[in-house]
């Protein structure tokens, strides 16, 4: 088969190699399509070792084939001798990570907290090979290409999932595919949100897919702008976007006693100030979030079924297996919106 493996900072070669073995809890799945995600290109620019996978080594060579993949829809083909609840044929989607099931926050679900969950991305690849448990099934009347939306859409429900249920004002900050997604599951909930970018073809990108409510946080009156819509600030603000400029600017525009949510991760690793008195006399809440649990993921699928979101349109590239590095590179460019790897 064919596989993506890394060679260090911007050099991912297309290798051959074998089809890898499964054990009697795993499957066998052969990639079709795989989206591009920012892990991945954190990956792809040498700075996975600064994530919170460290337990995994960063090692180079066919031992990384696959790499951080984990956006992919694929088809079984090999099933171990304990898979009951799948078979040969069935299409899929799979968790990001391993967790234990048995920690004091997998019992509540928060699977996506558990401190033993390990990374199994491997989808930059022709097959690749996964423990049936942490398996999605596709129902057969779904878009293939669209259910590689359907991790990041789970992380997203997650997120939108922690803005009060009795908010009427929300922000985005970032208008890149997660952001955008975010928007979108927003409006899935009657909340049509305000998008904060200071890039100028992704403000009218945003509009073209009708948000209207589109602001440079960079120009001067921006504050004006946004007090025509809520006089006080948003009920909510999720940041798609990591890093220190965000986050001062989503709790600046934070209405006391709101929550601004850090969905986006920051690398490398920065710190802000920040005025303790200021959280205090206006109660705003802090939150982070982080990818998602299993009913997160059968949400997303069944909104990708439905095709509740022009997923198509956030799509503005693709390209094969063998253009890797084109792929990463045009992701790295800001030019595109999500671009995604057919495989098959
Ligand atoms: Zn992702
Ligand atoms: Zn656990």
């Amino acid at each position: 088969m064919r596989a993506a493996c890394y060679y260090g900072p911007r050099n991912i070669k297309i290798e051959d190699m074998e089809i890898p073995e499964i054990n009697d809890d795993e499957v066998l799945i052969e990639t079709y399509t795989i989206g591009i995600c920012p892990t991945d290109i954190r990956y792809y620019l040498g700075l996975k070792g600064e994530s919170t996978y460290d337990n995994e080594k960063f090692t180079t060579g066919k031992d990384t084939y696959g790499l951080s993949g984990h956006e992919a829809v694929g088809k079984i083909v090999k099933i171990g001798k304990n898979v009951k609840k799948f078979k040969i044929g069935d299409f899929v989607v799979h968790e990001t990570f391993t967790y234990c099931g048995e920690c004091e926050f997998c019992k509540e679900g928060k699977i996506n907290l558990c401190p033993n969950k390990k990374d199994i991305a491997r989808g930059y690849s022709e097959y690749f090979k996964v423990p049936y448990k942490f398996l999605h099934l596709l129902p057969e009347d779904i878009d293939i290409d669209d259910a590689a939306f359907a991790e990041p859409l789970a992380v997203v429900l997650h997120a939108v999932k922690k803005v009060k249920n009795n908010s009427k004002d929300v922000a985005v900050i970032g208008a890149g595919p997660m952001g955008i997604l975010i928007s979108f599951a927003l409006k899935l909930n009657g909340i049509d949100p305000a998008i904060l970018e200071i890039n100028e073809n992704r403000r009218k990108f945003a509009n073209e897919l009708g948000f209207k409510n589109t602001i440079n946080p960079e120009e001067e009156d921006f504050k004006n702008k946004i007090e025509l819509i809520t006089k006080y600030g948003f009920d909510g603000v999720i940041s798609s976007i990591g890093g220190k400029g965000p986050l001062n600017l989503g709790l600046s525009i934070t209405k006391p006693g709101g929550m601004f949510i850090i969905f986006g991760g920051t690398y490398p690793k920065d710190y802000i100030e920040l005025d303790p008195n200021a959280i205090h006399y206006s109660e705003k809440i802090i939150t982070g979030s982080s990818d998602h649990d299993y009913d997160d993921m059968e949400e997303a699928i069944e909104i990708i079924r439905k095709r509740e979101i022009p997923l198509k349109k956030i799509v503005t590239k693709k390209f094969s297996l063998n253009e890797l590095n084109n792929a990463f590179e045009s992701v790295i460019s800001g030019n595109e919106m999500k671009v995604q790897i057919k495989v098959k």
